[in-house]
Parts: structure tokens; sequence; C-alpha cells
């Protein structure tokens, strides 16, 4: 994977360009390199040996208590000193004011090694960056600081039992806290009850405080909740109560662990349900979970999102990662595993000595599919972050477009690797034969863990909603016309190489099969009509991105062999042209429900289940 990360950052990405923006003019492709060097390293020594172990020892309750393995602990240690829950914040707050795409390769050494440990940094940095964009200096200071600092870590709490993609029916409520409630220097103080469900690390003892940021509403004066997204608000509710100076008082907050989701994977990290308010830990004699505003009333969702566009990458930087944990397993095991016999022009020969698995060339297509996958969700990932470096630091005039382009391929940044990288497990397995299916080989984890991806931070489902719904729709389609000239943009450069025609031949004719067919989901205008194929829209969608991205990494690999045999190199073409073979045509089947608006889902009938 290194090597890979060091291609796509390097000679694709040209990363070491940044180093002259003013931001991070102090950095070079050098210390760029010192950094992932660490990370590799942190990942390998304190995350992969014990990936197994958290997943065997998953969280348990223990007197009110959340009980972790030992190496929990080290490996959110080892996460916090590593630097990286600072990694792009400014110097004057002890940052290492590193680009987004930098953090995000380095990032992958750990989600490979072991997603479900270091304490879920992910979690604690989006949420200290937004309150760094949302918060007042107060908050920034208290909460966000500790945040980056490592001794405080965060969560997001949107989902309750009744509310996970509908969040415009949840029901904590926020009600101010007294008379001089709007004084406080922590921001406006509320008193919040409600459940909260699927709380990522809600409940631990592995940093001292746990900064939770709820979503509730504020009932109106009639004493209802407003109905829709516009009466949600956003509240800090650390775990542990706080003076405005940021220390922490010794009293706990009113927020009681009611308890612990034992989940398919992922399990190195708690999943609980909360209690906001019921009156287990009383604040100044009364029950009532202690909260400060943050933003205006009612900007909620929309302070939320700056959280959760970020961790949207990020779980997609996720799904990358056990893929490619995945990956390298079954090509190794494959290198190694004998069985069978290859065909010859005159059959077998059963006196010869079985060859590797590897040789054989259907267990070739699984790990030519995997490296396709893994390698082209990496390469999404990594191009998305380097549009957010784009949007923080480049000129005044390209930064509309790059935000606009950020919002159209957020969807495929969270979704595409989901999906495909859990495939890419599944054959990971598949290679393995019998041997995959026991707990005695690591690839049945990975599919567990990557499980999850298809549904936190908005399901499948819900992004092709995303998707089709509103941002193509943006700007009057504007915003799918810049994605569709950069697209174009690629297909004009591969054209001047004689190896890749027939792959710019096909990004251009998908790219167009893609255009047409959100022309027809919606020439109806009817919303029911175009969305009722959503999801084969997302798939359709994120392949002629991969495709297009593809056909990008595979120019500059031919570029960089310049004629010369060179296996990395080659290896990058070759799975390119495995995607163009076998992957895009997909998206004619796909694209063809959507295009003539086909009603067969929208049209069956509850009682037709009947079984
Ligand atoms: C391990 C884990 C960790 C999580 N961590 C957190 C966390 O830290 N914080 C947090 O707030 N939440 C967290 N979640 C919650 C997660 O975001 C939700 O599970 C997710 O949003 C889906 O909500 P739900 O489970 O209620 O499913 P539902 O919303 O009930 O959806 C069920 C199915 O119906 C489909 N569906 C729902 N509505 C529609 C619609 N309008 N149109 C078409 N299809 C629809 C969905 O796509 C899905 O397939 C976590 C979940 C898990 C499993």
């Amino acid at each position: 994977m290194r090597k890979t990360i060091d291609f796509l950052l390097n000679d694709w990405l040209d990363v070491a360009a940044l180093a002259a923006r003013e931001r991070y003019s102090e950095h070079s492709r050098e210390t760029f390199a010192s950094v992932l060097d660490a990370c590799q390293r942190i990942a390998e020594e304190k995350f992969a040996p014990f990936n197994r172990l958290v997943d065997a020892q998953e969280p348990r309750l223990e007197n009110g208590v959340v009980v972790l393995p030992q190496c929990a602990y080290d490996a959110a240690r080892a996460y916090v000193e590593s630097g990286m829950l600072a990694a792009t914040q400014d110097y004057d707050v002890g940052g290492m004011q590193l680009p987004y795409v930098v953090e995000l390769a380095a990032n992958a050494f750990f989600a490979k090694a072991g997603i479900g440990l270091g304490g879920g940094g992910m979690l604690t940095v989006g949420n200290a960056n937004l309150l760094l964009a949302h918060g007042t200096p107060r908050q920034k200071a208290v909460f966000a600081q500790r945040e980056i600092d490592g001794k405080w870590f965060g969560t997001m709490c949107l989902s309750e039992p009744q509310a996970g993609s509908s969040l415009s029916d949840i029901l904590t409520r926020a009600s101010p806290d007294g008379d001089d409630s709007a004084q406080d220097p922590l921001g406006p103080r509320y008193r919040l009850t409600g459940n909260k469900m699927w709380i990522s690390n809600g409940e631990h003892d592995l940093s001292e405080n746990i900064v939770h940021l709820v979503l509730a509403k504020i009932p109106a004066v009639d004493g209802k909740l407003v109905p829709g997204v516009r009466g949600i608000s956003l509240f800090i509710v650390p775990k542990r109560l706080v003076n405005p100076a940021g220390e922490l008082t010794g009293e706990r907050n009113d927020v009681a662990l009611a308890g612990l989701n034992h989940k398919l994977g992922f399990r190195g990290i708690p999943n609980t349900l909360l209690n906001f308010g019921e009156g287990r830990f009383p604040v100044s004699g009364r029950a009532g979970a202690i909260g400060y505003l943050v933003g205006l009333p009612g900007d909620g969702l929309k302070c939320m999102f700056h959280m959760m566009n970020e961790a949207r990458i990020g779980v997609g930087l996720g799904a990358v990662g056990i893929g490619y944990a995945g990956y390298e397993a079954s090509r190794d095991y494959a290198r190694n595993r004998k069985q069978g016999r290859p065909s010859t022009p005159a059959g077998k020969d059963p006196a010869s000595p079985p060859v590797s698995i590897i040789e054989h060339a259907d267990v070739k297509r699984m790990l030519l599919a995997q490296k396709a996958y893994v390698e082209g969700g990496l390469a999404l990932e990594l191009y998305c972050g380097r549009l957010v470096d784009e949007a923080r630091t480049g000129s005044a005039e390209i930064v509309p477009s790059i935000k606009a382009l950020l919002e159209v391929l957020t969807p495929i940044a969270k979704s595409w690797p989901s999906e495909w990288c859990l495939e890419a497990n599944n054959l990971a397995i598949q290679v393995h034969g019998g041997y995959g299916y026991t707990r005695d080989f690591p690839v049945e984890q990975y599919w567990r863990d990557n499980r999850l991806n298809m549904i936190h931070e908005g399901t499948h489902g819900i992004q092709g909603l995303d998707l089709l719904g509103r941002k193509v729709l943006m700007d009057d389609g504007k915003t799918l016309d810049l994605l569709a000239q950069r697209i174009g943009q690629t297909v004009q450069q591969a054209r001047g190489y004689a190896e890749l025609q027939a792959e710019s031949a096909a990004v251009a004719q998908g790219l167009q099969t893609l255009l047409d067919a959100t022309r027809a989901a919606w020439s109806t205008r009817q919303p029911d009509e175009a969305l009722a194929n959503a999801t084969p829209y997302l798939q359709a969608f994120g392949h002629v991105v991969v495709a297009w991205l593809w056909l990008d990494v595979a120019r500059v690999a031919v570029a960089a062999a310049a004629g010369q045999e060179d296996a990395f190199l080659r290896g990058k073409l070759q799975a390119a042209r495995y995607f163009f073979d076998f992957e895009l045509p997909k998206i004619a089947a796909w694209l063809a429900v959507v295009a003539a608006r086909n009603p067969t889902c929208r049209e069956m009938q509850d009682a037709w289940f009947e079984s």
C-alpha cells in the first residue's frame, strides 16, 4: 500500500506543490514522507498485532463501566502521541499544518491495521473541526483545544432509536437552564433530555472527558417540538462538567450509559445507547444534562454537516483501508497456497507438482478485482482530500468551483468504497477457500468490519437520494457540468497515449450515458419517478467517477514507465484495464432503469411480498 500511496501523492497529485502555499510553506515532500513513515510504523506496531484481539474481546459492561482490553488504551495513546489529532490544525493551537490529503493518506495505515483501534480519532478530529468552525472563542479554547491535545475525545450524537435516516424526527429536547442560562461563558446553557442510539465511543475511559455533540430540539413556547430539520439545534454536552476555564469540576453530567450494542464488526469501538437527562447523575440537584448551544438555534444540522462531510470522506478511506488489508492478505495467501495444475493444450499433467493458486486465471480475476477496487478507492479519497486542500488554500476565483465539486463527489467518496471495498473483502474470503470462512484467518473479520460502512454516516440508499435528488441538481446542474468538464479534460489528455485509446473512449461514453440518464430521470419532474432508482444511479455514478480516476492514474503510470517494463506501473495499467473491461460495462444496466424511470420497485406492493 505504501508504494501506491507514494505514487498517488507524488506522481499523480503532486502534493509537494502544496508546499508553495503559505500555509504549508514549512513542509516539503520529505516532511510529508516522514509523517507517513511514522504513521506506518505506529500502525504496524501498535495496531495490526492487536486487531484480532479487540475483535475477540469486544467491549463489555462491568458494574456500569465499559471494559476494554489494554491494547485499546495503548493504541489510543499512540495515536494521540503521533500528533494526528492535530495534523491539519494551525501551529498556534499545537497543530502541524499538514495538508488534509496527507492526513488522509497517513490515516490509511491505521484503517488497514486496525479500524477499531485508536480511540476513534476521526470522530475527535471532526468534532474539534466543527467547533473551530462554529463555536465561540471560549468553546474553541475549552473543548476543541482539549480534543486537539488528545486529552478529551469526541462523539457525534445524532441518531435516536426511532430516528436514524430521518433526523427531522428526533425527540431529544433542550430547554434553557434557568434565568442566567444565556450568560454562561461556555455558551447559552440548556438542559437536555432524550435517548441517543448507536453512539460510537459514547462511554469509555480512554480519555479524561468525552465531548458529546448532540442534536436536540428547543421546544416552542407551547412546549411542542418544531417539525422538520429547522427545529434542530446543536449542543456541546460534556460527560464530565467543566468550569468556564475548562477545568473539570469533579461533577458528572447527567449522561448515562443505558447499554452497549453488540456489533458484527468494528468491535474495538464501544457502541452505546446513551440516556441524556434521566436523572442518574443529577446536576445541581435535578435531572437534565447540561449542554451549551453551538451556533444559532435551528442551525444544528447545518453545523453538523460540517462534521458529516469530513466524516463521509473518512468513512470511504476506512473502507479502503480494510479492503487493502484483505487484498494483501489474499494475495499473499494465493502466492503460498498450492492447489491444482494449469490447463495446457495437452490437458493437465497429474504428475506435475501443484501450482500456487495465484497462477489460476480465476484467482487472478479475484485479486485484480480487489486491486481495482482498493486502489481505485484510494485514488478517489486522495483526490477528494486534494480538493479539500484546494478549497482551503486555493486562489479565490477557483474556490467556489472546488467546493461545488466536493459537494457532488462526497456521496461517492462515502458510498463507492463502502460497497466495492466490501466486495473486495468478500473476494478475499473466496480466494482463501474454506480457510477464509474460519476465524483462523483474518479475512472474515475484515468483511465484518467493512460491512458497517454502507450503513453509518447516511446509508447507501440515503447517499443515492442525496446525489440524484439534490447534488446533481445544485445550481441548475452547473455543479454536474463542472465535474463533466474535469472528466472531459482527463479524456483529452489520455487520448495522447496510444495505450489508452479504448479507455479514453469508454470514459467519454460512460459520462455521456450518465448525463443522459440524469436528464431522463428528471424529465417528468416527478421526484418519486426519478428517485425510485437512486441507488443504481449512485452505483453507476461511482463507477464512472472511478473509471475517470483510473484513466488518469493509468495515464501517469504509462508516462512514468516511459516504455520500460516496470512491474509496479504495469500493475496499475492492468488493474485499470480490469476496471474498464469487467466493471465499467455494468453502468449500462444500472442506468437503463434510471433513464426509463423503471417503476418495478416503486410499484411493488407490500402485500405482494407475501411468501
Ligand atoms: C456501528 C454503528 C455506529 C454508529 N455510530 C453512530 C454515531 O456515532 N452517531 C450517530 O449519531 N449515529 C451512529 N450510527 C447510526 C447510523 O448513522 C444509522 O444506523 C443510520 O443513519 C441508519 O439509521 P437507522 O439504523 O435508524 O436505519 P433506518 O433509517 O431505519 O433505515 C433502514 C433502511 O431503510 C432505508 N431507508 C430509510 N429511510 C429511507 C428513505 N427515505 N428512502 C429510502 N430508503 C430509506 C435505509 O437506507 C436503510 O436501508 C451508527 C450505526 C452503527 C450501526
